[in-house]
């Protein structure tokens, strides 16, 4: 199913993001997550693609996989480093296995190139958008980063290039993780106030750990406030309760977005069911069968 029909349909949609596990018995550990996740009932599941490919088949494999249980799939795209070839080979095989959508991305080159990626025919994820347009069998979201992106000298700057995106084709945006709601409402109103209309949803990962935070932290630039340097320093020798503070932490900012009335939430699962399924027992979601917006009626 395209993902659009979803949002055109239902709020807050509620879905989930996985990544291809690198041991042989992926297959097995993701029909395991998969059994999980059944019975939380995400609107869609979406699955990374490494930088610069390293994933490529592995991501290919799992959307697959998750496509023929029966779920509605997006599969992550990064476009650096890739030809057209390249890409529409992968596109090829997603498509023969049902995987509808595809959320377009530019990537950021493997660490082993220091940082120096010139091949390939796309330098922006804009161009992997207008790629996937011109072909015109999947539907298509971005990224969206509401502290912007790491590299951007300045934040608007980054916000019209992710105009560019949406006005290219993007359906509806998934954002960076962010830890204060009040940086994500600011966001929203300022791409509202420069025309972008789609639905945009929410991405969200709970502090499970110390070490995890800072390198997640480190790669995309996401501040982390005083409340959350709070935690870390009072949980520094008790993981446990650290983890378990991190979950309700992230079960106020997920309740929070709902009473606001937000488009949707990602939920980063790290492939971990356990806390997913924590974090919306704890909201009272109820699972749904998530329909096309012809078939559901006034939902919304
Ligand atoms: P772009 O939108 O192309 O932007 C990259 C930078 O270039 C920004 O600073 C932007 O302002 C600037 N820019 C854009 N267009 C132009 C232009 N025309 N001229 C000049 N500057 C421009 N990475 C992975 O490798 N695999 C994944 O599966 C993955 N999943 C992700 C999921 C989400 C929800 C998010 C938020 C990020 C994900 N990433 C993933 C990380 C992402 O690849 C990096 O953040 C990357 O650095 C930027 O990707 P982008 O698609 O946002 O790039």
């Amino acid at each position: 199913m395209r993902i659009s029909k979803i949002y055109a349909a239902y709020k807050p949609v509620i879905s989930f993001e996985i990544f291809p596990p690198r041991t042989e018995d992926r297959a097995d550990i993701v029909s395991r997550l998969a059994a999980d996740f059944r019975k939380l009932g995400p609107a869609f599941i979406s699955v990374t693609y490494g930088a610069g490919g390293t994933t490529r088949d592995t991501t290919v494999e799992i959307a697959s996989l998750l496509s023929g249980f029966g779920f509605t799939v997006m599969s992550h795209l990064t476009g650096v480093g890739h030809t057209v070839k390249e890409v529409d080979e992968v596109l090829a095989r997603l498509h023969a296995a049902g995987v509808e959508n595809i959320l377009a991305l530019r990537g950021d080159p493997p660490r082993e190139t220091a940082n120096v990626y010139t091949a390939g025919d796309f330098a922006y994820a804009v161009d992997l958008i207008r790629h996937l347009r011109s072909k015109g069998v999947f539907g298509i979201a971005a990224a969206a980063y509401p502290e912007g992106h790491i590299e951007s000298p300045r934040i608007d700057l980054d916000w019209r290039h992710l105009k560019e995106k949406v006005d290219a084709g993007a359906e509806f945006l998934v954002t960076q993780l962010f830890f204060d709601n009040r940086v994500f409402y600011h966001f929203l109103e300022s791409i509202r106030r420069m025309g972008i209309f789609c639905p945009v949803t929410a991405g969200i990962l709970p502090v499970l750990n110390a070490g995890l935070l800072k390198r997640i932290v480190s790669l995309c630039g996401a501040s982390v406030p005083a409340k959350v340097l709070g935690l870390l320093d009072r949980y520094a020798d008790d993981p446990v309760s650290l983890e378990k503070a991190g979950i309700e932490y992230a079960t106020a900012q997920v309740a929070d977005l709902i009473a606001n009335d937000v488009d949707g939430v990602h939920l980063y699962t790290l492939n971990r069911p356990e806390w997913v399924t924590q974090l919306l027992n704890n909201i009272g979601y109820k699972r749904r069968e998530y329909l096309p917006a012809s078939q559901a009626g006034l939902a919304r």
